[in-house]
């Protein structure tokens, strides 16, 4: 037992065995997730200092692995399932959620081919026309699955790219005969975006950051403003990208707005619901999405709101011929006699093999049910409002942003407190530190703001009561 052999894989019976064990050693984790501190206490190197520096010359017995699991990784873990974090976004994973990643790493299917892949390609268009479907979304849209938002609106500005200048796949930017392209968003933009436009080549210049209205949206006259500036300086506008709940405060860009006006000049719109989609499942949260339904393109991430484990981000495209025709690439020794009949994952990205996510989203989706999902997101909701009517009430704290989803931005304001950001920034660090809860911040007008994100699976009522109590100023 535990003995590895001179060829080949661990033994069919150690594998049933530490497979048990595992599960059990996991049950054990999600039940004692809170006897943990939320934010892991370790100083930088505590895990590089408690290992060898070199790999193993011989086989280990596998029982030192996971006993090292428990002795150096598990201490420098920072728990995403603790119900008390509540820092940048609070994002968690279901129990079916681990089990598929289990079956997807069996599988160890890369699907590039639909022949290489024939159950992650079609669950992938099942789950992603469910999920469509349940966010309200017209059937114009076809998804393709990415790692991460990041990656998924990074391919939605190359589709972009290739409707506005078409040679530029082959010839590249920069070239006389093609002006230099501009992509707009609102200030409170993710930094994700400013990264696609340096990894495609547009530059960080490229970037126009339209300003917001007091509740942190985007102004569109100010949009128009810009567009038509550019184009009379010889620019090229290629792309909008309008959010649906933006990274600092969850604020809603006037999509319907900035709809009418990609129309008007042919830009193609991208809207970034990344973090906010989930919550299209709630028909009293739709309103809050009018307009998406006219975009070229939107993301949002099930690994964000949806109980799914990292990763998984979708791309909805209206035409998903756009990212072919920017991407498809087919070398001689993946030619296929059915790529007429079938959908191969490879053409739609950069990405040859791909993971097999959508058996996770399928889990999901398939345990909790629509009902379940919703009932889940509509608590976070109701929590993160119930939080703020505690901020409102109080003489202490203030809110500073609208609360449109599950985010509550706030700050100390107590009477005679001579420096508030660093009031505020003291009080978060102590509770950070403390391991009881995670928070984060931003700054909203220059002042230090408190970020409360709701989306645990597990959380409950009295977990934002422990923040509350915990924030206590007396
Ligand atoms: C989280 C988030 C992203 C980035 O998501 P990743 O999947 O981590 O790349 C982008 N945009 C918004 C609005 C987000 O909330």
């Amino acid at each position: 037992m535990g003995k590895t052999r001179q060829f080949g894989d661990m033994p069919t019976d150690d594998f049933r065995r530490y497979g048990y064990e595992i599960v059990d050693r996991l049950a054990d984790y999600f039940e004692r997730i809170e006897e943990f501190p939320v934010l892991a206490k370790v100083e930088p190197d505590a895990v590089k200092n408690a290992l060898p520096s070199t790999a193993p010359e011989f086989g280990e017995p596998f029982d030192e692995v996971l006993s090292d699991v428990d002795s150096i990784i598990l201490p420098a873990v920072t728990h995403w399932n603790h119900p008390n974090f509540h820092g940048l976004f609070s994002t968690s994973t279901s129990s079916v959620g681990v089990f598929a990643e289990m079956f997807a790493a069996a599988f160890d299917m890369k699907a590039m081919l639909w022949r290489t892949a024939p159950a992650s390609t079609e669950l992938e268009d099942v789950v992603l026309d469910w999920l469509r479907q349940m966010t309200g979304l017209p059937e114009t849209f076809e998804g393709i699955i990415y790692d991460t938002a990041s990656v998924s609106t990074m391919h939605a500005i190359a589709a972009a790219r290739e409707r506005a200048d078409p040679n530029s796949r082959s010839l590249g930017l920069g070239r006389t005969d093609s002006p230099q392209m501009r992509v707009y968003v609102s200030e409170h933009v993710h930094s994700s975006i400013d990264k696609s436009v340096i990894t495609l080549g547009l530059g960080l210049e490229s970037l126009r950051k339209i300003e917001t209205n007091e509740r942190f949206e985007m102004v569109p006259e100010k949009l128009k403003e810009a567009i038509d500036a550019d184009l009379a300086a010889g620019f090229l506008p290629i792309c909008v990208i309008p959010t649906i709940g933006t990274t600092s405060t969850t604020s809603i860009d006037p999509v319907a707005a900035v709809a009418d006006i990609c129309e008007a000049y042919g830009i193609w719109m991208h809207v970034d619901a990344a973090y906010s989609g989930s919550a299209a499942i709630l028909p009293e949260l739709r309103p809050l999405f009018t307009g998406w339904e006219r975009a070229d393109s939107i993301v949002m991430n099930p690994h964000k709101w949806f109980f799914t484990p990292f990763d998984l981000s979708v791309l909805y495209c209206r035409d998903l011929d756009d990212l072919k025709k920017a991407f498809s690439l087919v070398p001689e020794y993946l030619k296929t006699d059915d790529a007429a009949r079938v959908k191969n994952g490879m053409d739609y990205g950069i990405q040859l093999g791909r993971r097999f996510r959508s058996l996770k989203l399928w889990f999901v989706m398939r345990y909790f049910g629509r009902e379940g999902l919703i009932a889940r997101i509509r608590e976070h909701c109701r929590l993160a409002r119930l939080f703020a009517s505690w901020v409102e009430e109080s003489e202490n704290f203030e809110l500073m942003a609208p609360v449109p989803f599950a985010l509550v931005c706030f700050r100390a304001r107590p009477a005679g407190a001579a420096d508030l950001d660093i009031l505020n920034e003291q009080l978060m660090n102590a509770i950070n530190s403390s391991g009881e809860a995670y928070l984060s911040h931003t700054k909203l007008n220059g002042q230090f703001t408190l970020r409360l994100s709701v989306g645990s699976i597990r959380v409950e009522e009295r977990h934002l009561k422990k923040v509350w109590d915990l924030l206590d100023l007396s």
